[in-house]
């Protein structure tokens, strides 16, 4: 939960309510092994805690991903150092579990290796560190300001007469009712602008002799007073960018749903078909398209949840207008475009007496139309261009092509 709109214990009742519903059946800490079939007609092979495997067939799928948050580059901040640095998502599960250790002072820092600029020192270090080519580095993760507000609230909580610092370097709230908190925690909170993380070296000030646990000095360059200011802080809390998880990667993978190039999910069409993914009657929401504050997430999951029910309702569905089609006369039945298919649309079939020469089948391949995602890897591959799939054909493209090049020409 990445802001303060819906408290985990709210979320709770919800878990329980559910619980006791028999038509819904809980599979915690399970895995997707296998997945195949088509919108309607979805097969789902699903490995058990105990390593069991269980088979489910469902009409339709709802998925509800999350992100996750990466730490900062090693020795950056004194993370790792000292047990005061923190990111947002560690200093979450703190609270959670057993609450907050006595704090006077904490600093929140906004946009931690996000938002960089290419050229910065902590630009490729981030990214060669993690190795992830989806690491966010440029981009702002959406949710760190609204969490950050959440954070200096459960420190108030917990430690009323705490002093607590946001350093940002602009608060990107949308909608009313995060702008509202913003605005009532001013009077408690002191918000101050910074010029860039990279200039900030936190230094651990000794406390005891271990230096552990010890408090923590930071320095920045005030924009709005262009001044320097100095803070000792119990805890320094980061936001640090929050990207696309491996689990939901490997999910994207094995559903075979297109992501975009930070490796969150891209929807079919987000004008016409927002929460559509690109596979037919797999609906999206949760963080699996971006980070999301909870309200969003929230609306989401019932517009999806409306989306999948009249799928359902509708008891039939239209296959894509165009899909591969085999010429069986050319098919010399050699299986390239069954291997290479990704989403196993294309079979044999050796049933067709006519296809039967002397006392043998001559195997042709046929296309599931309602599993072909058009795609193209069968009508590229095949040795004797027996697969077309309408308006895709060399003619379409070179036609494009010429276009292309005449805009060229035209300087458009
Ligand atoms: S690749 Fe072409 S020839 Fe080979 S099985 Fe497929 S359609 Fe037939
Ligand atoms: S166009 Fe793509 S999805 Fe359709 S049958 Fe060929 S390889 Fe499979």
């Amino acid at each position: 939960i990445h802001s303060m709109q819906i408290p985990m214990d709210k979320l709770q009742d919800i878990y329980k309510k559910y619980d006791k519903n028999k038509l819904i059946t809980k599979l915690d800490n399970h895995k997707i092994v296998k997945f195949g079939g088509f919108a309607g007609n979805y097969q789902i092979k699903i490995q058990e805690k105990t390593g069991g495997k269980i088979s489910v067939d469902v009409g339709t799928i709802i998925i509800a991903g999350g992100t996750k948050q990466y730490p900062p580059a090693e020795g950056q901040f004194k993370y790792g150092i000292s047990s005061s640095v923190m990111t947002q998502s560690e200093f979450q599960e703190k609270y959670d579990k057993k609450g907050l250790r006595k704090i006077s002072r904490a600093v929140i820092l906004l946009c931690v290796n996000q938002r960089l600029d290419p050229e910065s020192k902590y630009y490729s270090q981030v990214r060669n560190q993690f190795g992830s080519e989806f690491l966010t580095t440029s981009n702002c993760s959406n949710v760190c300001c609204a969490r950050s507000l959440k954070i200096a609230k459960q420190i108030k909580e917990q430690n009323e007469n705490a002093e607590i610092f946001v350093l940002y370097r602009d608060m990107q709230l949308t909608g009313g009712k995060l702008e509202q908190v913003y605005r009532e925690l001013k009077n408690d909170v002191v918000f101050l602008r910074y010029d860039s993380a990279a200039e900030i070296e936190p230094k651990i000030i000794k406390e005891g002799g271990s230096g552990a646990n010890g408090r923590i000095y930071i320095s920045f360059n005030e924009v709005n007073t262009k001044t320097k200011i100095g803070l000792e802080a119990d805890i320094l809390v980061l936001a640090t960018p929050i990207a696309t998880s491996e689990k939901t990667l490997d999910l994207a993978r094995l559903l075979k749903i297109r992501t975009e190039k930070y490796g969150f999910f891209q929807e079919e069409h987000s004008k016409v078909l927002p929460l559509n993914s690109t596979r037919k009657a797999i609906f999206l929401c949760g963080s699996v398209q971006w980070p999301n504050n909870p309200d969003l997430e929230v609306s989401q999951a019932l517009g999806a949840a409306m989306k999948a029910a009249n799928f359902l309702a509708e008891g039939y569905y239209e296959g894509l207008a165009e899909v591969a089609e085999i010429d069986k006369d050319k098919c010399i039945g050699c299986g390239t475009c069954i291997r290479l298919c990704p989403y196993k649309a294309i079979t044999f079939n050796i049933e067709a007496k006519h296809y039967v020469f002397g006392d043998r089948n001559i195997r042709k391949a046929e296309v599931n139309p309602l599993i072909c995602q058009a795609c193209g890897i069968c009508m590229s591959e095949c040795p004797v261009n027996a697969i077309i799939i309408p308006n895709s054909n060399d003619g379409a493209y070179i036609n494009m092509i010429a276009q292309f090049a005449e805009g060229k020409e035209e300087g458009n």
